[in-house]
């Protein structure tokens, strides 16, 4: 692969943390973006000592000028927790930031890949999800600010494509997991872990019965790269990257008892507003046009962010 000028977004999260690692490995020279509202500079401490690392305090809601040749724009809270914090500011990162990375590539001639989500399919009525599913959103909901937001991104990188002839790629990532999530970021796995390291009851939202499918980091991390790195036609429209692998939350809960290696108590809890109730990737447009499948399954990626866990959590 060439070597190249890579902008990561939202690069001192759990997930663009990952990224920066890969890209660097292979070569490139990279410039990790964040704000640090959700990422830490811990996440890519280990990176700094690099010549072809650089870290830049910015918000992507506020225009940029870099040299870039790819830009993987992942700057956005992607725990409900946090993006609903401050949902206007979530709004803002997702239309202004994105408005601002995709006239950033226009001027210099970057390839972009937008970081979309499994979220733009809503509460899905077409069970699994194929990109040709338009989705089922409330567009006033508290997960709005999110989900419309990344609906929004999407549309935007569509139109920069069609109107000014930018090189886009959309990748709809699917529940991810992995080391470097935040011990407070509420969502399911890191809650779920830390509380069975903590020897705390396992809060499972409404009844449980709702299913997630969940992707561990390098997997996605090594679909999202080869997405960016794919030519050909149609390579501008949406690619579900994900785990078909789908449990219920009690199933969840069940394999975090597996993977701390002691038995974990519930408590079930009030199900908050417009959780979806059942959320699994069609992949078959990533076998076929990325030759990428995952290969990390559940226990094994589970035993891994445990690992991380048992570190950081007293
Ligand atoms: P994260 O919260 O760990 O990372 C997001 C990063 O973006 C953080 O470092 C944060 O500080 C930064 N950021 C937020 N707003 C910013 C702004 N205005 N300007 C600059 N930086 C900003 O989340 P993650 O799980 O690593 O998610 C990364 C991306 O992947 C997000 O765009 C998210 O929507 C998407 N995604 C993640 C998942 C998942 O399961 N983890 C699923 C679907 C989509
Ligand atoms: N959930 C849960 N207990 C928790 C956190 C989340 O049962 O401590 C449920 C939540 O209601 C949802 C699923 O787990 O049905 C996944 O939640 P998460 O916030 O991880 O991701 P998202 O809902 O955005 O897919």
């Amino acid at each position: 692969m060439t070597q190249n000028r890579i902008l990561v977004t939202g690069g001192a999260g759990f997930i663009g943390s990952h990224l920066c690692e890969r890209l660097l490995a292979e070569g490139n020279d990279v410039i990790c973006l964040d704000n640090f509202f959700t990422g830490r500079k811990a996440n890519v401490a280990h990176l700094l000592d690099n010549r072809h690392f650089e870290l830049v305090r910015h918000d992507v809601t506020e225009p940029i000028l870099l040299e870039v040749d790819q830009i993987y724009n992942l700057a956005c809270p992607a725990s409900p927790v946090h993006y609903q914090y401050n949902p206007v500011k979530t709004v803002k990162t997702n239309v202004m930031g994105t408005i601002n990375m995709l006239g950033l590539a226009k001027r210099v001639h970057a390839r972009i890949l937008q970081a979309s989500t499994s979220e733009v399919y809503g509460d899905p009525i077409v069970h699994p999800q194929t990109e040709d599913y338009w989705g089922n959103v409330n567009p006033i909901g508290i997960r709005s600010c999110y989900d419309e937001g990344k609906r929004v991104a999407e549309t935007l990188v569509m139109d920069y494509h069609r109107q000014n002839g930018v090189d886009t790629r959309i990748i709809r990532i699917f529940n991810t997991y992995g080391e470097r999530m935040l011990p407070d970021d509420g969502r399911v796995v890191s809650n779920f872990i830390v509380q069975a390291l903590l020897g705390e009851e396992l809060t499972i939202y409404g009844d449980g019965s709702q299913t997630r499918s969940f992707c561990y980091v390098s997997d996605l991390v090594d679909g999202m790269i080869r997405l960016m790195n794919t030519t050909g036609e149609d390579l501008h429209m949406p690619v579900n990257v994900g785990n078909p692998g789908e449990f219920t939350m009690r199933e969840l809960a069940e394999e975090v008892g597996r993977a701390v290696g002691r038995p974990v108590a519930v408590k079930f809890v009030p199900l908050p507003q417009d959780d979806p109730k059942q959320r699994q990737p069609n992949i078959d447009r990533a076998k076929a046009i990325l030759g990428w499948q995952p290969t990390i399954d559940l226990p094994t990626g589970l035993a891994r962010t445990v690992g991380y866990f048992e570190k950081i959590v007293k």
